[in-house]
């Protein structure tokens, strides 16, 4: 067994980034970078365990697409390593960012090899550019430019991070106490994803695929005297509304379960419980839009969507042109995307006894093509 665990941080907001998705959700082939990332590294070396450290928001949806041990970050860099050396067990950590995506593997043997008790491996490149330090040139010789991925011992690690100063990377947290630095190769490969314009230098990265996914989601709600009736986000004209804990668009709520299957992302109860008082009356064209935005961070685009809506009563022939119109509007998509079905059960069941009203709905997503964007020239 390894007596190394792999770090990986991606908690950063990566506000430098300019894309719908959030860089870590980019999609490469068929697996979001972060998840590229995690598994190109165990190609490589075989760890102990790997600890993905992100925002709250991310690690729950991250959580659904691998069984890697998931941390939440902390405000800082040097706070998120804090949090995930907490659930280390092992002697030494490797320390990496999610965003250096093209790992060379050569490099990353070599950081491994030089395993030190006494200090941090760390890989280097040397300077090919004359530098200056304020007004004077410097000897470039004896300059280096410091890489990631570094090898630490844990509890040196542990200990140097515990003091109130912030570090900018791991070695000179472990100089700071006396500790040794180990100079490896490091690799002109191994560059950090910053801005859309890196895009084009990384050679490793796939273009997502062009795979549609499917989803299909299902809501009913009883009819309640006195509440306004919304459908689609359209108000209808009728004596009942929806028993609900939110507004009881019952469609809507169809809507959102399908897009969230087809994003492999769970259902509605789990983002948007009816148990939280923050949705006691909650407007669902509100979820609906919280939902795009997770769609589009993650890198998702709609496909197409299509409802049934089984209602005995009230008769819904002349609002299905205003509910297209509406979740088009919604959602950003040409209403000929959007499409809204109504049928009767022919009085059969709850449904023809005008107790309630069922939705289904069903969805296809693609992955946002990062590689057409104008700032990418590959
Ligand atoms: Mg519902």
């Amino acid at each position: 067994m390894s007596d190394i665990t792999l770090i990986l941080l991606g908690a950063g907001s990566a506000s430098r980034f300019k894309l719908p998705p959030k860089k870590q959700w980019l999609w490469i082939d068929k697996e979001p970078l972060w998840l590229k990332v995690a598994n190109d590294f165990q190609k490589i070396k075989s760890f102990e365990s790997t600890v993905i450290v992100s925002s709250k928001d991310d690690i729950n949806s991250m959580s659904n697409f691998a069984s890697y041990h998931f941390v939440e970050g902390g405000d800082s860099r040097q706070q998120s390593l804090k949090n995930a050396l907490k659930v280390v067990k092992t002697p030494y950590v490797l320390v990496s960012d999610i965003a250096r995506c093209c790992l060379d593997s050569d490099m990353i043997k070599r950081v491994i090899l030089a395993k030190n008790n006494n200090g941090c491996v760390v890989p280097t490149l040397k300077v090919v550019d004359t530098l200056y330090f304020e007004n004077l040139p410097i000897d470039r010789e004896a300059s280096k430019v410091i890489q990631t991925p570094q090898l630490s011992p844990t509890k040196m690690l542990l200990k140097a991070l515990s003091s109130n100063k912030e570090f900018s990377d791991d070695s000179s947290a472990i100089a700071s106490l006396g500790g040794k630095i180990i100079f490896v190769e490091g690799s002109t490969k191994a560059h950090k994803l910053t801005t859309i314009e890196d895009l084009a230098k990384m050679t490793c990265l796939k273009a997502p695929s062009t795979q549609a996914m499917t989803g299909f989601g299902v809501d009913i709600h009883p009819f309640e005297e006195g509440k306004k009736m919304m459908l689609c986000g359209i108000e209808i004209e009728s004596k009942f509304g929806f028993k609900a804990h939110s507004d009881g668009d019952v469609a809507i709520h169809a809507l959102i379960d399908a897009l969230l299957g087809a994003a492999g992302l769970g259902d509605i109860g789990e983002f948007y419980p009816d148990t939280s008082d923050r949705y006691k009356g909650a407007d669902s064209k509100e979820l609906l839009l919280d939902t795009l935005k997770r769609l589009h961070d993650f890198g998702y685009v709609i496909g197409n969507i299509d409802l049934t809506i089984i209602a005995q009563t009230p008769k819904l022939l002349n609002y299905k042109r205003a509910m297209r119109f509406k979740l088009a509007n919604l959602l950003n998509l040409n209403p000929n995307l959007v499409n809204i079905k109504a049928t009767t059960s022919e009085k059969l069941g709850w449904i023809g006894r005008k107790e309630g009203v069922a939705v289904e709905a069903i969805a296809t997503l693609y992955y946002y093509d990062w590689t057409k964007n104008e700032n990418y020239h590959n």
